[in-house]
């Protein structure tokens, strides 16, 4: 389970401290909890504790070498995923075996209510399903209503759709549902949507969860010889709704198990609405036949949305919050902000949050104020083969080199400035900017990262000709 390790330069600068570790820990510890189920995390997780903090590694501390072996090999690979996401710099998640006198912080038991942070899709409202159910489902979150959700040209289909299948479920043509768009464009809401509109008759049951609980669920089954349980509960559906299915491509037993299911609830007339980020056709990695069958009933697509239905959007947004947002700062944000509605809404929220703090009303120049760092972020068009160039013409390499594998400092430094860069002013992830560099390891590009950020710090000049280059290309 260790992470790659890049050969490529020296030091590394470190985690620094332990603190924030815990709460760290602690939301590692709800999110496993939430995902293989009580039972099996009161069985082995709650063994683990958060050991000593060595520079860029973590130690987890095991009382046993059967459980230390048994916690690698199931949740290995998870832990370390975890982890990652809440210290993206960290280098290693090693399982040791505790000896007398480590410092340890222990694993919060598994009664303990839910940690600092919440699930994703959270706001539990009510139990989507009856009791005997309540373990599958995701709760459903009762902002995300047909009310609540704005139509305009780009959605259009997708919605009337979902209504449809709302009113009158497993109708000839309806079944699967499948959903797809980029993302933030409202594919989780027009699902919870249809849960809620569902339920509202009371006459159904409805189970609601993303592909990754799915998986996770049907793993914890396996463990727990509770397979057949599972089954049995899932196929007992009127509704069953999978969210971001693309994650289940790669995951082959999960994704023939979801086959099985599907099948067995489609051919007992059941509701299946399926959401991914691309079409059935262009989910490569999934089973053909598993993709045919998506395919077979409706698809419909959540297209990038236009500036009038962010516009529609903001309004609506801002008539509920109780704060006046002139219209000419709406058209400003519709403008400026333009990925998706996630990040519409949150500078909206942004906005509103501050007004009603501050009690001032909102203007064009409080907003570019209070978004200050958004709006820049959207600003930024600059691409990575752009800071390739520039930063080769500073330091006077040749293109090609940023994406050779000579290790030489004259080349390997710049090298990894243009890393930095492309990490600092573009949104692509490190995986993305490896591959620019000559298919490198996210891993070397976090590393680079972190090197240029260090050597910034101890040298001046360094750093000076690095926030040059940032301005040149920002500008
Ligand atoms: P996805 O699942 O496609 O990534 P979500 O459904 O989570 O996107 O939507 C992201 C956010 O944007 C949610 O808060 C959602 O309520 C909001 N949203 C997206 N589309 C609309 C819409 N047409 N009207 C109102 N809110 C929307
Ligand atoms: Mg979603």
């Amino acid at each position: 389970m260790t992470i790659g390790v890049d050969d490529d330069e020296s030091a590394f600068s470190g985690l620094h401290n332990g603190e924030g570790l815990e709460e760290s820990w602690l939301r590692i510890c709800a999110r496993l909890k939430d995902e293989v189920g009580e039972v099996e995390y009161r069985t082995w997780l709650t063994k683990i504790a958060l050991g000593p903090v060595d520079d860029d590694e973590i130690t987890l501390l095991l009382p046993t070498r059967f459980l230390r072996d048994w916690v690698r090999s199931q949740y290995g690979d998870r832990l370390s995923d975890l982890w990652h996401q809440e210290v993206p710099f960290l280098r290693r998640v090693e399982l040791q075996v505790a000896r007398a006198g480590d410092p340890v912080a222990p694993t919060p038991p598994a009664s303990r209510p839910s940690a600092p942070v919440q699930a994703e899709e959270s706001a539990p409202t009510r139990p989507a399903v009856p009791d005997r159910n309540s373990d599958l489902v995701t709760a459903l979150d009762s902002r995300f209503t047909f009310d609540t959700f704005v139509v305009g040209k780009p959605n259009e289909f997708a919605y009337a759709c979902a209504r449809r299948v709302a009113e009158k479920p497993s109708s000839a043509g309806f079944n699967p549902l499948f959903l797809y768009g980029g993302v933030g464009l409202g594919k989780t809401h027009l699902m919870h949507a249809i849960g809620s509109e569902l339920l509202k008759t009371g006459q159904v049951s409805v189970a609601y969860m993303s592909a990754e609980k799915f998986m996770y669920r049907f793993i914890a089954a396996i463990r727990s010889q509770s397979t057949i349980e599972f089954k049995e509960q899932l196929r007992s559906v009127d509704v069953l709704m999978i969210d971001d299915l693309q994650f289940l491509i790669g995951k082959d037993n999960t994704q023939e198990e979801f086959f099985h299911t599907f099948n067995a609830l489609v051919d007992a007339g059941r509701q299946i609405v399926v959401s991914a980020d691309k079409s059935p056709s262009d989910l490569s990695g999934l089973e053909d036949r598993l993709r045919t069958r998506l395919g077979c009933g409706m698809v419909a697509d959540i297209h990038a949305t236009t500036f009038e239905l962010r516009i529609s959007i903001l309004e609506s947004k801002a008539a509920t919050s109780g704060v006046v947002v002139p219209a000419k700062v709406l058209e400003f944000l519709a403008h400026k902000i333009t990925s998706n509605v996630r990040e519409l809404e949150g500078a909206l929220n942004r906005l509103i949050a501050h007004a009603n703090l501050f009690g001032r009303p909102v203007t064009l120049e409080a907003t570019q104020d209070v978004l200050h760092d958004i709006l820049k972020a959207h600003d930024r068009r600059v691409t990575i083969e752009e800071i390739q160039k520039k930063v080769a013409e500073h330091w006077n390499i040749r293109l090609t080199d940023m994406s050779s594998a000579r290790r030489a400092r004259n080349v390997a430094r710049p090298r990894q400035v243009a890393m930095y860069l492309a990490k600092q002013l573009t949104s692509r992830s490190l995986p993305e900017i490896g591959r620019k560099f000559g298919n490198r390891d996210h891993t070397t590009v976090m590393h680079a990262v972190s090197r240029v950020s260090e050597l910034m710090e101890r040298d001046a000049a360094f750093a000076e000709d690095v926030e040059l280059l940032r301005r040149m290309l920002e500008s």
